[in-house]
C-alpha cells in the first residue's frame, strides 16, 4: 500500500493481508495516512522467510536462464517506468519475463515471472502467463489472490486473458491453476478492498494464524493486555469469544466470576473457561496455580503410564525453510544414558538418522520392554510419519510403536487432565509448575530454525552446540513434567497400554520382503521393480493417515473437535435409545458447528482400551441440531449420554489390493496379462494388421481410430485430443 501522487496503490500483498486480517489494514492505512502506532522491524523469522524466498525466486531464474531460453529482467525500483518498461519487452517477445511490472487504476506491482505460451494475442502468435515462486510445499489460496490478480493486469497489456497461472513450490513441484476456476474470488476480494480502504470499517485485533509473522503483533499484544481481552484466555476459540461477547462478557475478569449459562455453550466447556480465566486473573497478582479436569476415560490422566527406568523423553528440531524441509536433530535423554543426539545437514544424513534412531529404540526397547516415548505435542510423531514414509524405513516398526501406544504425548495428558494459571500450554509455560531454569542462547523452537540457517551460512560449530543445548533442555523439561504430572495425578491404578503388537510388524515386514524378494527373482528392469514395489505397498501406505486422523480425533478436547470439520463434537442425548431392528438408535442435540459428517454416512467413537468403532448416522438435521445415531445391540452402551463423533474409518480397498498383487505375480512370471504388460512398458498398440508409426494410418481421426480400436490385440492405446 503506498500513496502514489495522492491515491493509495494497492499490492497483491496487501490484498493477502486483507483477507487474512482486515485490522492489519486498518493499521496500515492509518500508518499511511501519518496516524496509528508504529509497526515493529521485522521479526527474525520473517527476515529468514523472506530471505529464503528470495533464494528460491533467485533459483528458479538460474533454471530458467540455464534451459537457454530468452530471459528478460526488469530492474525493479520505480514502478511507472518499469510497468513501461514490461510493455516494452512483452512486446519483443521473449520466453520469460523476470520482475514484470504492472500499474494500471488502484492496483500494479512486481509479478515473479512471466512465461510466454503460444496463445496467441495482440502482442504477435503468443502471449505470457503469470509464475510466481513459493517456499511452501503446496499452494494456499491466499496465492490465489495474487495470480489472478498479476494475470489481469497482464491481460490489459496484452490484450487477452491467460488461461493458467503457475507456483513454482517450495519442494520443486509445479502446481498450474486454471484462472477461471478462481477469478470470481478473487476479483471478489479486490473489490472489498477497494471499498474497505475507500470507507474503513471498524476493526479491532482478532488472533488468527497470521499474527505470528505479522508487522503489527506486539501493538495487537499491547492492547489485548490493556483490555484484559477474552483473547489472553488460553485455548479459547473466537467463536467462543464472539458468544461470550454476545452476552456481555468482554474482559477476562468479567469471565473469571461468569456464573450464568451461555448461548450455544455446553457446560463443560463453559466451565474450563471460567476455571482457566479465574486461575489466569489470580495469576497476575499471585503463584502458578492448576486445578485437575474432571476424569475422563481416554483423555488426561488416563494416557500418563507408570513410570518405568528404562523411559524415553524425545524432541525434534526441523527446519520448515530447508529445501524439501529437513528434521536435522532428533535428541533423546534418558537418566541412566544422558543424551543421545541424530543430527541430519541433509537429506541423505536425515535418512540415516531415521535409520540410526529406529535402531536405537527398537534396542532401548528390547533392553526395557515396558519402557515408553515421551514428548510433548504431536509434531515428533507426525514428523516420524512422514520422514518413515518418505524412506520407506521402519514403518512398520513405527506402526508397532504406535500400537503398543509407546509414544505419550505430555501435551495431550496436559491439556485433557488439568487447567493451568498460565497464558498458553507450551512446555515453557508449563515449566512455571516444576522451577526449570532455561540457559543457552536458543530459547525457542523458531529461534532454533533462525540459528540453524545461520549454521547454515556460517558454519559456526557454536551455533550447533547452542541448539544441542536448547534440544537437551526440551528433553530434560519433558521428564521434568512428567515427573511434575506423576506428582499430581488422581489417586488410583495406572492405566493399561496396548498390547505388543511385534507380530504385526512382523507380519507387514514379511510382506514387503516377500514382494522385494519376488521382484529382485524377477527378470524385470530396475525401473521396473521399483514401481510394481511401490504400487504394491501404495494401499498400506495410504491408508495409515486416514487410520492415524481417527486416533488423532479421538485424543482432541471436544472444544477443539467443535471447531473440526471432520468430527461432530458437544453430543448431549434427548432420550434413551430405542431398538430398531437389531440395533439401538438414540438422539441426540448438538451445539452449532460446521462439520462434514451427514446423514445416510459413518462415523466412529471411542471404545475403552480398544480402538474406536463404526456408527451408524441415521439422520442428520443441520437447522435443527439433532442427530440420530445407529449402532449393534452389542455395542449399545457406547451410546453414552455425552457423546463426539469422530471420522469413519478409511475405506477397505483390499479388493483392489489383491488385484494388484495379482499383476505382480503376473508380471515377475508369465506376464499373461498382455496389455497390462504394454501399458507398464510404454509399448506402441500391438494391432491384428501389424505395427505401425501411423496408428490412424492415414484414415480420417474418428474413422482411424474405430479402425484401429477393432484391431487392438490385447493391448492399450494412449487416445487423447488436446489438452485433458
Ligand atoms: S497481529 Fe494479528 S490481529 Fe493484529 S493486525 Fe496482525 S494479523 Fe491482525
Amino acid at each position: 500500500m503506498r500513496d502514489l501522487g495522492g491515491h493509495i496503490l494497492l499490492s497483491a500483498t496487501d490484498l493477502m493481508r486483507f483477507m487474512g486480517c482486515a485490522h492489519a489494514t486498518s493499521l496500515d492505512l492509518q500508518k499511511l495516512q501519518g496516524k496509528g502506532p508504529d509497526p515493529r522491524v521485522d521479526s527474525e523469522d520473517a527476515a529468514l522467510l523472506q530471505k529464503q524466498g528470495n533464494a528460491h525466486e533467485a533459483a528458479h531464474l538460474e533454471k530458467l536462464k540455464s534451459a537457454g531460453g530468452r530471459v528478460a529482467e526488469i530492474d525493479s525500483g520505480d514502478l511507472t517506468a518499469n510497468a513501461d518498461r514490461t510493455r516494452e519487452i512483452l512486446a519483443e517477445g521473449p520466453d520469460v519475463v523476470f520482475q514484470g511490472a504492472f500499474l494500471s487504476g488502484k492496483w500494479g506491482g512486481w509479478s515473479d515471472f512471466l512465461e510466454r505460451v503460444d496463445l496467441p494475442s495482440e502482442l504477435g502468435n503468443f502471449s505470457y502467463e503469470v509464475t510466481d515462486t513459493k517456499l511452501k510445499r503446496k499452494p494456499h489460496p491466499s496465492h490465489v489472490l495474487q495470480l489472478v490478480l498479476y494475470s489481469d493486469l497482464l491481460a490489459e497489456v496484452q490484450g487477452v486473458q491467460p488461461e493458467f497461472a503457475h507456483i513454482e513450490l517450495g519442494n520443486g513441484d509445479r502446481a498450474s491453476l486454471r484462472l477461471s476456476d478462481y477469478s470470481a474470488f478473487a476479483r471478489q476480494a479486490r473489490a472489498r478492498l477497494e471499498a474497505f480502504v475507500a470507507d474503513p470499517e471498524e476493526t479491532r485485533p482478532t488472533p488468527c494464524s497470521a499474527c505470528g509473522l505479522c508487522r503489527w503483533e506486539d501493538h495487537c499484544k499491547t492492547v489485548w493486555q490493556a483490555e484484559d481481552s477474552l483473547f489472553n484466555v488460553a485455548n479459547i476459540s473466537r467463536t467462543q469469544v464472539k458468544k461470550l461477547e454476545a452476552t456481555g462478557v468482554q474482559t477476562l475478569e468479567d469471565l473469571s466470576i461468569l456464573d450464568h449459562p451461555v448461548r450455544g455453550m455446553t457446560e463443560p466447556s463453559l466451565q474450563r473457561l471460567v476455571t482457566q480465566a479465574r486461575l489466569q486473573h489470580a495469576r497476575k497478582t499471585g503463584d502458578p496455580d492448576f486445578v485437575l479436569r474432571q476424569p475422563e476415560p481416554g483423555k488426561g490422566f488416563y494416557l500418563l503410564p507408570e513410570p518405568q527406568p528404562g523411559d524415553l523423553f524425545y524432541d525434534i528440531e526441523g527446519d520448515p525453510h530447508y529445501e524439501g524441509g529437513l528434521e536435522y536433530l532428533h535428541g533423546v535423554w534418558a537418566k541412566n544414558t544422558g543424551f543421545v543426539k541424530f543430527w541430519a545437514h541433509d537429506h541423505e544424513a536425515e535418512k540415516q538418522a531415521v535409520i540410526d534412531l529406529i535402531d536405537f529404540f527398537r534396542k532401548r526397547l528390547t533392553q526395557f520392554p515396558e519402557a515408553r516415548i515421551y514428548h510433548y505435542a504431536p509434531y515428533e510423531i507426525t514428523a516420524l510419519r512422514r520422514l518413515t514414509v518418505k524412506y520407506g524405513i521402519g514403518e512398520a516398526f513405527l506402526d508397532r510403536l504406535l500400537r503398543e501406544q509407546r509414544f505419550v504425548d505430555l501435551f495431550a495428558v496436559v491439556r485433557g487432565g488439568l487447567i493451568g494459571s498460565e497464558p498458553n500450554y507450551s512446555i515453557k509455560s508449563m515449566e512455571a509448575f516444576y522451577d526449570l531454569v532455561r540457559d543457552g542462547e536458543v530459547k525457542t523452537a523458531g529461534g532454533s530454525v533462525v540459528a540453524y540457517e545461520k549454521w547454515l551460512e556460517t558454519g559456526d560449530q557454536k551455533i550447533l552446540d547452542e541448539i544441542e543445548v536448547y534440544n537437551r533442555i526440551d528433553c530434560v523439561s519433558t521428564e521434568d513434567l512428567r515427573d511434575w504430572l506423576v506428582g499430581i495425578r488422581p489417586e488410583g491404578p495406572w492405566p493399561v497400554f496396548g498390547q505388543d503388537a511385534a507380530d504385526k510388524e512382523i507380519e507387514e515386514d514379511q510382506d514387503a520382503n516377500a514382494l522385494r524378494t519376488m521382484l529382485a527373482a524377477s527378470n524385470l528392469p530396475a525401473e521396473r521393480q521399483n514401481m510394481l514395489f511401490d504400487l504394491g505397498m501404495f494401499h498400506g501406505r495410504e491408508v495409515k493417515p486416514a487410520q492415524w486422523a481417527v486416533f488423532d480425533s479421538v485424543s482432541k478436547e471436544e472444544g477443539d473437535l467443535i471447531e473440526d470439520l471432520d468430527a461432530l463434537a458437544g453430543l448431549v442425548a434427548v432420550g434413551s435409545a430405542v431398538p430398531v431392528k437389531k440395533s439401538m438408535a438414540r438422539t441426540y442435540s448438538f451445539p452449532q458447528q460446521e462439520t462434514k459428517l451427514r446423514g445416510g454416512k459413518k462415523a466412529t467413537v471411542p471404545v475403552l482400551d480398544a480402538p474406536p468403532t463404526t456408527v451408524n448416522i441415521d439422520a442428520l438435521d443441520r437447522t435443527g441440531r439433532e442427530i440420530v445415531v445407529k449402532i449393534g445391540n452389542a455395542r449399545a452402551h457406547l451410546l453414552s449420554d455425552r457423546l463426539s463423533l469422530h471420522p469413519d474409518w478409511p475405506l477397505n480397498t483390499g479388493v483392489i489390493e489383491n488385484a494388484l498383487r495379482e499383476v505382480i505375480v503376473d508380471q515377475c512370471g508369465p506376464r499373461r496379462y498382455r496389455a497390462l504388460d504394454d501399458l507398464l512398458s510404454r509399448r506402441a498398440p500391438r494391432l491384428t494388421d501389424g505395427a505401425r508409426d501411423d496408428i490412424l494410418n492415414n484414415g480420417d481421426p474418428v474413422g482411424g481410430t474405430i479402425a484401429a480400436v477393432s484391431n487392438m490385440d490385447e493391448t492399450v492405446w494412449h487416445c487423447q485430443k488436446d489438452s485433458p
